[in-house]
């Protein structure tokens, strides 16, 4: 007879709690993931498929995705031009997972779509190529008519094993995926670092559409992982009385109406991706420095308009306007007010606005997990990591692959 021990547990889906009229009775759980942004949710995933025995609540204070997490908002841009050579098989098992490996279910559609990242630039040097070179290959990259002056920028590099995909679609499909492998999944419930354990708020919206705190729990864990993306680093500071090196940036992702199509490539150039969506282009400007603690997030001015933007952003559009000519047209929308142009908060892991994903133990079985910038490239390999730490498994997939 098989040991029942041995075995591993049949995947009964986990339970829901989406909003407060489902009563919740406290227990204890094994392992505790806080916020269900693609990082989270992600872990959670891994956690299930590689701790199946320890029982598992992820807690979001949205919904799924949350509308002002980082997750939503990202590019959604893989690529391994700027992963340093030792980070370069994650990265690329990261991409795998994304093409299909980490949901092959495909109602759990990522949008993945494997696209070239073109990078163009003033200066070339080790790597770069004269750019009618590189546009002049097959296939050949296309950009559209008037929206980079290739005199201004005659170098480039190429990409060719870039994608897109949407971040949203995948902490989604992750927190669907990590249910149906046993995890529970609470919602719209604040949650806070208490002692060994976790404080909930269950929170309710009142008819005034006011957010209200309708009841708290209070859960002992075994492990808890935080994955609260820029909120994390405050978190643990304040709940453990910690110092962490981590800061936060708050990004804007303004649009340009210049014509894309879906086979248009993802260009970077002057310090911008130009990310082709929905027939246009989602700006995402350069990270240059975490922001001040108390930093609110506040419009700029153009010539004395006001704009949604914010002034460092407008700065870096203006200084890009001579390489990006569309930039100087009626295509790039401005906004009036900081409500009319998508932005978010992002972690910057190590304080630096090029620190990659990770994560780290800040105090025994509390587990800080952080994506940032560079999320959309190595977040999943780094969410697995923390996973297989936390499994207490030496293995990881990618050891011994090429980058
Ligand atoms: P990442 O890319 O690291 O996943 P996100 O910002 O998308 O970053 O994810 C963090 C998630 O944590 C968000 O969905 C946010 O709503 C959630 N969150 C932030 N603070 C709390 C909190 N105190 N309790 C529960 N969830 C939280």
């Amino acid at each position: 007879m098989p040991l029942m021990s041995l075995e591993k547990p049949p995947a009964q889906p986990g339970q829901v709690w989406a909003h407060v009229g489902q009563p919740f009775v406290g227990r204890e759980y094994d392992l505790i993931v806080l916020g269900a942004g693609r990082m989270g949710a992600a872990c959670a995933l891994y956690l299930r498929r590689l701790a199946p025995r320890r029982s598992l609540l992820l807690i979001e204070e949205g919904g799924l995705p949350n509308e002002d997490g980082a997750t939503l908002l990202s590019p959604g841009v893989w690529s391994a031009l700027t992963v340093p050579p030792e980070r370069r098989a994650e990265a690329q098992w990261t991409r795998a997972q994304l093409a299909g490996a980490l949901a092959p279910d495909p109602s759990l559609n990522l949008s993945f779509q494997a696209r070239p990242l073109l990078e163009l630039a003033a200066a070339g040097g080790a790597g770069w190529e004269a750019v009618l070179d590189v546009l002049g290959r097959d296939p050949a990259p296309t950009l559209p008519a008037g929206l980079a002056d290739l005199q201004a920028l005659p170098w480039a590099r190429l990409d060719a094993q870039a994608a897109r995909y949407r971040p949203g679609a995948l902490a989604l499909a992750c927190a669907q995926a990590a249910i149906g492998a046993g995890a529970d999944l609470m919602l719209n419930a604040r949650a806070h670092l208490d002692g060994g354990g976790v404080g909930i708020e269950r929170l309710s919206v009142t008819n005034t559409h006011q957010i209200v705190v309708h009841e708290t729990h209070r859960l002992r864990a075994g492990r808890v992982v935080v994955a609260l993306g820029a909120a994390g680093p405050g978190t643990v500071e304040h709940d453990l009385g910690l110092h962490t090196t981590h800061a936060r940036a708050y990004r804007q992702f303004p649009r340009l109406n210049h014509p894309s199509t879906e086979q248009t490539p993802t260009l970077r150039a002057a310090g911008l991706t130009l990310r082709p969506q929905h027939g246009g282009f989602t700006l995402v400007p350069a990270i240059h420095h975490r922001d001040p603690a108390g930093y609110e997030p506040g419009g700029g001015r153009l010539t004395g308009v006001p704009t949604g933007l914010r002034r460092e952003t407008l700065e870096d559009l203006v200084a890009a306007m001579d390489a990006l000519p569309a930039l100087a047209t009626g295509a790039l929308e401005l906004g009036r007010s900081l409500m009319d142009v998508p932005g978010a908060w992002f972690a910057l892991p190590g304080g630096d606005p090029d620190g990659l994903p990770r994560h780290e133990e800040v105090a025994p079985g509390v587990h800080l997990l952080l994506g940032g910038p560079h999320a959309d490239t190595l977040g999943l390999a780094v969410a697995y990591d923390l996973a297989a730490t936390v499994a207490g498994t030496q293995q990881r997939p990618w050891a011994g692959r090429p980058g």
